[in-house]
C-alpha cells in the first residue's frame, strides 16, 4: 500500500477525521478509533515509512521526535506518573493492520505483556 491509499496518510493530510491530540512539522497523534484503554493515542510521523524496516528513511531527528511526542502525549493527557506503554505492532505475527509506522501509546489503566 503507498501513500496514496494509506488511511493514516489520509488522517494526517486531514481528508479524514480523527480527534487530535498533538501536531507539529513532522508528528502527528491522534485518538486511536478503538481504544483500548482509557488513553489510547497514535503518533505517526507525516512522512510515510510502513514499518521499522523502513524507518531509515525517515530523518533521524524525526525518528527520535516520535518518542518526545509520545511522551509528551502522555503528560498531556495524565499518564505520565501513572505510566504507560509505548508499543509498535510490526509485521503479520504482532497483527499491524495499518502499514504507516506508528506507536500505540496506553495508559490509564494496569497493563500487561501480552
Ligand atoms: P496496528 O496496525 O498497530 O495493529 O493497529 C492499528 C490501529 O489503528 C488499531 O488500534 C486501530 O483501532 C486503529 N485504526 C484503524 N483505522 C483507524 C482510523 O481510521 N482512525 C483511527 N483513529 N484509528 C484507526
Ligand atoms: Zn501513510
Amino acid at each position: 500500500m503507498d501513500e496514496k491509499d494509506c488511511i493514516f496518510c489520509k488522517i494526517v493530510r486531514k481528508e479524514m477525521d480523527s480527534k487530535v491530540v498533538y501536531e507539529d512539522d513532522e508528528v502527528f497523534a491522534f485518538e486511536d478509533i478503538n481504544g483500548r484503554a482509557p488513553v489510547h493515542v497514535l503518533v505517526v510521523p507525516r512522512q510515510h515509512v510502513a514499518n521499522l524496516e523502513e524507518i531509515g528513511e525517515l530523518p533521524d531527528a524525526v525518528a527520535k521526535h516520535l518518542f518526545e511526542v509520545a511522551s509528551t502525549v502522555a503528560e498531556q493527557l495524565g499518564v505520565t506518573e501513572g505510566g504507560y506503554a509505548v508499543r509498535i505492532n510490526n509485521g503479520r505475527d504482532a497483527g499491524q493492520e495499518v502499514f504507516h509506522l506508528h506507536l500505540h501509546v496506553i495508559g490509564g489503566k494496569k497493563l500487561g505483556m501480552p
